[in-house]
């Protein structure tokens, strides 16, 4: 049994949150997908940054900015290592995933000429979505939809009749955060390839739960937001392949991202720091590098099969309940299950279970356009971790089981 390589009690332990008790109920949290929780270790080291080393990077000789560039620099090695990127350099600090495609997004500006197509799936979150269309309204290229079948997976027949030698750039999730589809990003990358496309991954929702390595998927570009894995919010990363970084411009200008300075003339600094313009998250930097020394230590697949397990025992019981649908039945998912109960809005049964101490989901997730593929106006999410437990399951089913009668 894989779960016996976790103590997850242990586990539970490193996470003061999971103590709360909300309205007279112990905290039952669901909603991992929108955001994780924080163990003490990352805690402790932001309280230690902020009163102990506290001073901006890189610029200083002082023994303060010394250590501080030494820790926050050391935490992009950190996550060098957990991806697998050939470079250091190609690891940029951003403010999360949002943060990460929009400098991709504004780079290709200057890459892409009217008719290029751009293709983006059909289960984005509206963080890849938006800044597409940005980008081919600015440049008249052409955006296409990879589509989805009733199950959440993309259907891949279409999409390699899709992909051409007009295709440039090719946009879709590793994981869906509204269905869970864990995508088959090493073939889509690869069909993108061999036409001459470039391929960002979204890769919010599968760096939580999954090893990641960009190497062997040799993806374009790739991000992640710490506060999906037990990081602070505010704080992320941007991976490219560094003759990608060095041929798109930089996004925003400032200190930081530069080498000269005259009014004639700017020359940009080297990587990473081109991507990195006035003083960063500083503070979140070493603590996402943090985050990810935990995770490391729990081990990746111990993470990904105690999930998997969770996933099976909650779409098995959650399936018992009469009226569910469950939305995402693919073979390959991730611990995301998004469901409605037949005449019960989502809104309705997500504070009646909040009174019960139990956070989901409920909306659209950040994805109206699976809610229009499948007609309703949102679903209720039920996301999880690797310190939740089939206990916390039952306590949701029973939950459901009591607002059900309330409701109905
Ligand atoms: C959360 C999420 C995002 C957005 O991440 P931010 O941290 O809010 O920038 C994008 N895509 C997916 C799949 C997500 O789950």
């Amino acid at each position: 049994m894989p779960s016996t390589a976790l103590d997850i009690q242990a586990i539970r332990k490193d996470f003061p949150i999971l103590q709360r008790e909300i309205n007279g109920n112990p905290l039952v949290y669901f909603d991992n997908a929108a955001t994780s929780q924080t163990p003490q270790l990352v805690i402790d080291a932001i309280t230690k940054y902020y009163s102990y080393y506290n001073a901006n990077i890189h610029r200083g000789v002082h023994t303060l900015a010394q250590e501080a560039t030494e820790a926050y620099e050391f935490a992009r090695k950190k996550l060098q290592g957990h991806f697998n990127a050939e470079h250091t350099h190609e690891i940029i600090f951003t403010s999360g995933t949002t943060h990460s495609i929009n400098i991709v997004t504004h780079g290709f500006r200057s890459v892409l000429k009217p008719g290029d197509e751009v293709l983006v799936s059909a289960m984005e979150h509206h963080s890849n979505i938006v800044p597409v269309q940005m980008l081919c309204d600015h440049t008249g290229a052409v955006l296409k939809v990879i589509p989805m079948d009733e199950e959440g997976d993309l259907i891949l027949d279409t999409y390699r009749d899709l992909l051409n030698d007009k295709t440039r750039l090719v946009f879709f999730n590793h994981v869906s955060n509204a269905l869970g589809t864990i995508n088959p990003v090493k073939d889509m990358i690869q069909w993108a390839h061999d036409t001459g496309a470039a391929v960002l991954i979204d890769g919010a929702q599968a760096a939580p739960h999954m090893a990641v390595d960009l190497q062997a998927l040799d993806v374009d570009f790739y991000t992640a937001s710490a506060h999906k894995m037990c990081g602070p919010t505010g704080i992320g990363m941007l991976y490219g392949k560094e003759e990608w970084l060095r041929m798109l411009p930089p996004y925003q200008g400032g200190g930081e991202m530069i080498s000269e300075v005259t009014f004639e003339k700017t020359t940009y600094a080297d990587l990473p720091h081109k991507f990195e313009a006035g003083t960063p998250n500083i503070c979140g930097g070493i603590a996402f590098g943090v985050a990810i020394r935990y995770l490391d230590a729990i081990g990746m697949q111990n993470i990904l099969d105690y999930e998997d397990e969770l996933l099976r025992y909650a779409t098995k019981k959650l399936l018992e309940i009469p009226g569910m649908r469950i939305f995402g039945t693919s073979s390959e998912k991730a611990a995301v299950i998004s469901f409605n109960i037949e005449g019960i809005h989502p809104y309705d049964l997500g504070t009646l279970l909040d009174k019960m101490g139990i956070a989901v989901r409920t909306g659209h997730h950040c994805a109206q356009p699976i809610m229009d593929f499948y007609q309703i106006p949102g679903t209720v999410r039920a996301s999880f971790s690797f310190y939740n437990t089939n206990e916390e399951v039952d306590v949701l089913i029973s939950g459901i089981e009591r607002a059900i009668k309330m409701l109905l």
